[in-house]
């Protein structure tokens, strides 16, 4: 009897012709390798015949686990791989937001906006937080997300923050680093190179939704003003700055029904300004936000086929694109025991989408900053991982787990189901991969 057999984690395209030979391309989603084999091979693989391949092959199958031992719970074993990255995991991951303020009234947010700033009392209490973890855990990285409302409108916090972070990071030994999603009204030459040189931050990500109609229709100020100009204006200026060039710039495009025709034309503007090496792009679909506004939203299969179209024109613009999912072996910073997100009023939240958003309640916040300095985060999102092996998810018979990790802790125990697009179109990623190699 075989010791071996095909992982449960393995997934195939159709057959095809190249060079004059039938392959298939497979992808393991517990490494993330990929692999063409013939067609005769795949036909022994299936029948379990791996005495009939050469010893080499069978070798290199096993290693990218696509072969695995025959009596190997493959469940049992990615979520341990999980916990065990967690547990071993060198970076503490905090998310801190500056101010409860925002110019604009997107459409589609669920937060509600006011001055409100991160207090010196609470500024102060953070870092007594970091500090106490930094001494208990068994770190070598420090890595603060700036989360808004706009994190640039409390850019004074932030100012004040950043050199003290980064000095604790330095007594413990550890590098530090800073990023921040914003809506780019604030992010200038100026503010970008201060922030770069002198905050520590590596990376930012502009969300830009769509060319200048499709934008401004849904990314206006409170008071409907246009933004679309002086954001892209403010993007190609940093893009373009010398002294800037380490800074690493995204852009993200969340699309629903009514600015899906408006990534097109925003790519093709992207790729006109000549940002191919120097930024990444991604369209993510709108999600609820404690409200209804992924009602709007298209459905799974719509979005994974349009995606591919984007895909194919930003391969043609000469886009970099990683199509094959890495490995996802932490899910989000809501299975990370000591990171937190604390929001301007000094509220602690296990999740990074639920403060400031009235419809939540209290549901995803676990203590206050002021008086209950030891409170620990609940258990709420952090046994995530236990959930799926319990079967409380689809995710405990999905191939996709390795590379999806079960996408969004959140959004599950909302009833809602989170899979990415890669679910659904990852038969013709694989394929677009394979033939690639000829672009
Ligand atoms: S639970 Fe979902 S929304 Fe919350 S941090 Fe994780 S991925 Fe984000
Ligand atoms: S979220 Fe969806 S794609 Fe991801 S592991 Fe769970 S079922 Fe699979």
């Amino acid at each position: 009897m075989s010791k071996y057999k095909i992982s449960e984690y393995l997934i195939h395209t159709v057959p095809f012709i190249d060079k004059g030979d039938v392959q298939r391309v497979l992808y393991s989603t517990r490494t993330s390798s990929v692999k063409a084999i013939s067609e005769y091979t795949w036909k022994l693989l299936n029948e379990e015949k791996f005495n009939l391949l050469p010893l080499e092959m069978v070798q290199e199958l096993f290693d990218v686990k696509i072969l695995v031992p025959i009596d190997e719970n493959e469940l049992k074993s990615i979520i341990q791989r999980n916990n065990q990255s967690i547990d071993k995991n060198g970076e503490l991951y905090y998310i801190i937001q500056p101010t409860a303020s925002c110019q604009l009234g997107c459409d589609y947010c669920g937060q509600v906006h006011s001055p409100q700033k991160l207090s010196d009392e609470h500024q102060e209490k953070i870092m007594n937080r970091l500090r106490s973890k930094l001494t208990n855990g068994n770190y070598t990285a420090l890595k603060i997300g700036w989360f808004g409302a706009e994190p640039l409108s409390g850019l004074s916090v932030i100012k004040k923050m950043s050199p003290k972070l980064m000095e604790l990071a330095k007594e413990f030994d550890c590098s530090y680093s800073a990023k921040m999603p914003t809506n780019g009204l604030l992010l200038n030459v100026e503010t970008a190179t201060l922030l770069f040189e002198e905050c520590g931050f590596e990376a930012f990500e502009v969300t830009i939704d769509g060319t200048q109609a499709y934008h401004d229709n849904r990314r206006h100020t409170k008071s409907s003003k246009a933004t679309f100009e002086k954001i892209f204006k403010n993007f190609l200026a940093v893009a373009s700055e010398a002294k800037l060039s380490q800074l690493r710039l995204n852009v993200r495009c969340n699309v629903d029904r009514s600015n899906v025709d408006g990534v097109s034309p925003l790519i093709k503007l992207l790729a006109e300004n000549k940002l191919q090496n120097r930024i990444t792009f991604y369209v993510a679909p709108i999600h609820s936000w404690g409200n209804d506004a992924h009602l709007n939203s298209l459905s799974k299969l719509e979005f994974a086929e349009k995606e591919l179209e984007w895909i194919c024109e930003l391969l043609e613009h000469g886009f970099h694109i990683n199509l094959i999912p890495p490995q996802q072996p932490i899910v989000c910073f809501a299975v990370r025991k000591d990171s937190e997100l604390v929001d301007p009023f000094g509220n602690l939240y296990n999740c990074s989408e639920a403060s400031l958003v009235p419809n939540y309640g209290h549901e995803y916040m676990f203590g206050k900053l002021t008086g209950i300095d030891s409170t620990e985060k609940n258990n709420f999102l952090l046994n995530f991982n236990s959930e799926i092996l319990q079967g409380l998810y689809d995710c405990n018979k999905c191939e996709m787990l390795p590379v999806c990790g079960g996408s969004c802790p959140k959004e599950w125990k909302e009833g809602r189901v989170p899979c990415p697009s890669s679910k659904f179109n990852i038969k013709t990623k694989l394929l677009l991969h394979y033939s690639k190699q000829y672009l």
